[in-house]
């Protein structure tokens, strides 16, 4: 897990096209906890010769509430029929599959009941629409409408997904830390480039105290940053089944809240040009914004962690 976590700071701070990256890496740490050899030949193998897998668990009702999840799997001869709809499923327009979270049984406890299963892109019965945003076209609505699932294509046991999306929290929070780690690494360098070289009132603006203090204050928050997210991927590394949902929560809470304040001091401190497309720190801008929303939000990893502080 540390090495993936380099990997993944090293590229995003590279602005490297490889955003499908995260999602397929979250499948696969799924597809590799779950799978049957046969899935994992499929899976593991196209990934492993470059392609793309996404994973859908929200819906329109169903955000921060998982367990409102409403799409269903419903059991035929020789598989499933899906019918509902998703909403932000990243990387579906590029993937191989979608990892669809789908609800196969209804009961008192609304985590029971349900299911991981496989979808092929260009099934039938599948239809993905992209959504705009501030961050271009990454992610899609997808709509259900009897789309047939084989039931080989389930991915663990039947009713058993949400203990299988747990399983994979420690991974999914550190893809989503170490990624915006390297956005913020990359704002920090860019920043520093720009005000090392604009002059105002004679000198660069990089000799004013009042920028001095709030980059070496940032520089130390991705420093502490940094160091967090390495441990949590140390911890992973020693035990990779052991679950670590405060750690897993703090480090995607820390990593994204200081990633955000990062590029929008950056913008701050670089003026006009900081907003200007001109440079890159209005995209990082825009990266690092959706950081504290998707894989939980900001609220969501507080209530997590101060569950774990016995609250
Ligand atoms: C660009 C993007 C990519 C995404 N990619 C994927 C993907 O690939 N697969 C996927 O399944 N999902 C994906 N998501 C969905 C993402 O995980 C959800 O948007 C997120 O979990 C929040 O859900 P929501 O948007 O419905 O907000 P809501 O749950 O409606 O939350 C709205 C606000 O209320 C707050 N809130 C909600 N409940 C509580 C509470 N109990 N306590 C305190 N505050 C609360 C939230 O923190 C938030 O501020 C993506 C989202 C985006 C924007």
């Amino acid at each position: 897990m540390l090495d993936a976590c380099l990997f993944m700071e090293e590229t995003s701070r590279g602005l490297a096209p490889i955003g499908g990256y995260a999602t397929t890496l979250i499948v696969a740490g799924a597809t590799q906890r779950f799978g049957t050899e046969a899935q994992k030949e499929e899976i593991l193998g196209g990934i492993a010769s470059g392609s793309v897998e996404a994973i859908a668990m929200t819906e329109p009702e169903a955000g921060s509430d998982v367990g409102a999840l409403s799409c269903k799997a419903e059991r035929v001869d020789g598989g499933y029929v899906l019918n509902g709809q998703k909403v932000f499923c990243s990387n579906a327009h590029i993937s191989d599959h979608v990892l669809v979270v789908c609800r196969t049984t209804r009961s008192e406890d609304k985590h029971a009941g349900m299911t991981m299963i496989w979808v092929p892109r260009e099934v039938d019965g599948m239809e993905v629409i992209p959504i705009e945003t501030m961050g271009g076209r990454e992610t899609n609505h997808l709509y259900f409408t009897d789309c047939v699932a084989r039931e080989e294509d389930v991915l663990g046991v039947v009713d058993q997904g949400w203990m299988q999306l747990m399983a994979g929290l420690n991974v999914e929070r550190l893809i989503l830390a170490a990624t915006m780690l390297g956005i913020a690494q990359r704002a920090l360098d860019d920043l520093l480039l720009y005000v090392k070289e604009r002059r105002q009132f004679d000198r660069p603006i990089g000799s004013f105290q009042a920028l001095q203090h709030r980059i070496a204050d940032l520089a130390t928050d991705l420093q502490a940053a940094r160091l967090m997210t390495h441990w949590v991927a140390s911890l992973v590394d020693e035990d990779p089944d052991r679950m670590l949902p405060q750690q897993a929560s703090m480090v995607k809470l820390f990593v994204t809240e200081v990633t955000k304040r990062v590029t929008l001091e950056g913008m701050q401190m670089m003026g006009g040009y900081g907003y200007s497309s001109e440079y890159d720190m209005e995209r990082l801008v825009r990266t690092s914004l959706v950081s504290t929303i998707y894989g939980g939000t900001s609220e969501i990893q507080r209530t997590i962690i101060a569950k774990t502080l016995g609250l």
